[in-house]
């Protein structure tokens, strides 16, 4: 269900308004303003966001971990040579 949260720029309440193909509601449920402002806590928004998120870190991770052992094997071939 497409649930938004509003807020009214009338009197600042904020409440729930089922929005369905695009079609916002048109007027404030306590005094009746239009001056509406859709606020940004959707579900579906935090949810992708997160996934993001973990999506990066994640990248960083193998990033990380593939610069660590090209890291040692450097470190090994330099003593090897040094020693050798
Ligand atoms: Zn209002």
């Amino acid at each position: 269900m497409p649930l938004f949260d509003y807020k009214c720029n009338a009197c600042a309440v904020t409440f729930e308004a089922l929005v369905l193909k695009g079609k916002e509601p048109a007027a404030c449920t306590a005094c009746g303003s239009a001056d509406l402002a859709r606020l940004m806590s959707l579900p579906a928004v935090r949810s992708s966001t997160t996934a993001d998120l973990a999506m990066r870190s994640a990248k960083r991770r193998d990033q990380a971990q593939g610069a660590e052992r090209t890291h040692a094997q450097a470190q090994y071939e330099e003593s090897h040579d040094r020693h050798g």
